[in-house]
């Protein structure tokens, strides 16, 4: 796969990152469509946010801004400033670890950030107007966000020499984790808060618990760095453990 991407020109590459984002985003929605038919007894959210056209055209802007970030990622990897190293499967999950823990940490920051009056009503208030979610709130962003987080990504990536193995899972972890977060219910079990270390994991209560309460729960695919800085909800454990339908309006 590498080497017929590496024999690509620029065009080739922006055309066929584009297609992928098209197959991610596609793939995302239905995602979300089968989790909400599946676990409609563990229902978050008692409705879908409405489809509305801005909000479609700005999903569709993110497909062609991450179709632009991974053309810039594959440029960087041509020239050499994005090494992908041969892999194993241990090294793959560690790298795949690392980035999840790092981009975690990236993000928590950005985003309370992007909470910052100013901030948020230039930037992330757009990704707000979703109060409950639904399928595409994912890709529901301000271009900026779009852009912060890709550039965030590749500054990771020519800093950290990963394994292509470690970031295939990672970009396959980053798609669930978003659309677990926005599908409006919980798959997962009331157990996993029992098991050490999974216990961490972010859950869709999680992120749901930030679009209904957003001074609470920053973080994307973990809980860790919410526990650790104090703004995890208070209310987190009863909210995963008894999910029930609410009205986006409560808090
Ligand atoms: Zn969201
Ligand atoms: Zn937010």
């Amino acid at each position: 796969m590498l080497e017929n991407l590496s024999q690509f020109g620029l065009h080739e590459a922006f055309w066929f990152f584009l297609a992928l984002n098209a197959v991610i985003f596609t793939g995302s929605v239905v995602g979300c469509l089968v989790l909400a038919r599946v676990y409609g007894g563990r229902r978050i959210f008692d409705r879908w946010e409405p489809w509305r056209g801005i909000e479609m055209a700005a999903a569709l802007g993110s497909i062609l801004l991450n179709a632009a970030i991974s053309a810039a990622g594959w440029w960087l990897w041509k020239r050499g400033s994005i090494a992908l190293v041969p892999s194993t499967v241990p090294r793959a999950a560690l790298d795949c670890l690392v980035m999840i823990l790092a981009m975690d940490l990236g993000m928590y920051a950005f985003h309370r950030l992007a909470h910052h009056p100013w901030v948020f009503a230039l930037v992330h208030r757009f990704h707000h107007r979703h109060e409950a979610t639904n399928p595409i709130s994912l890709f529901v962003l301000h271009p900026a966000e779009v852009l912060g987080f890709g550039g965030l990504m590749l500054v990771f990536l020519v800093l950290y020499p990963m394994t292509l193995g470690g970031l295939l899972a990672f970009l396959f972890l980053n798609v669930a984790f978003g659309t677990l977060g926005h599908s409006g219910v919980e798959p997962f079990p009331e157990r996993l808060r029992s098991v050490p270390v999974l216990r961490l994991v972010g859950t869709s209560t999680f992120h749901a618990g930030h679009h209904r309460t957003p001074g609470h729960n920053f973080g994307f695919y973990t809980l860790l760095w919410d526990q650790l800085f104090g703004t995890l909800h208070p209310d987190y454990d009863r909210q995963f453990r008894h999910p029930r339908p609410c009205s986006s309006d409560a808090s």
